[in-house]
């Protein structure tokens, strides 16, 4: 699947399932919590702390709710992300093209 693909996809889902687009700074609050839940997957699989009874122990679906919420910030503010991404990878490129290669913290 495209990213395209993935933004008609969630515009088709909320459209038929959703009635409307939450307005994009209720999504925003959500897209935040989304990230809450993700890092408390983490921090408990990769971190210290151990999960509670009846946790969700899954990364994959809280990266999947953090990528839907994502997914409908951009359809309702015109963001291809498609286009973005790309843009973003090309200047990462062009600013990082040897800074990592440099950094000593990272020679192991
Ligand atoms: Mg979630």
């Amino acid at each position: 699947m495209t990213l395209q693909e993935a933004q008609n996809q969630v515009d088709e889902w909320i459209r038929t399932y959703g009635v409307r687009y939450f307005s994009e700074l209720t999504n925003m609050a959500v897209l935040t919590e989304e990230v809450g839940e993700l890092a408390r997957v983490m921090s408990r699989r990769y971190g210290d702390q151990s999960f509670k009874a009846g946790e969700n122990q899954d990364p994959a679906d809280e990266m999947a709710d953090v990528l839907w919420v994502l997914l409908c910030l951009a359809n309702q503010t015109g963001v291809n992300l498609t286009e973005a991404f790309q843009k973003n990878l090309e200047k990462k490129t062009k600013r990082d093209h040897d800074r990592h290669h440099n950094n000593p913290k990272l020679q192991s």
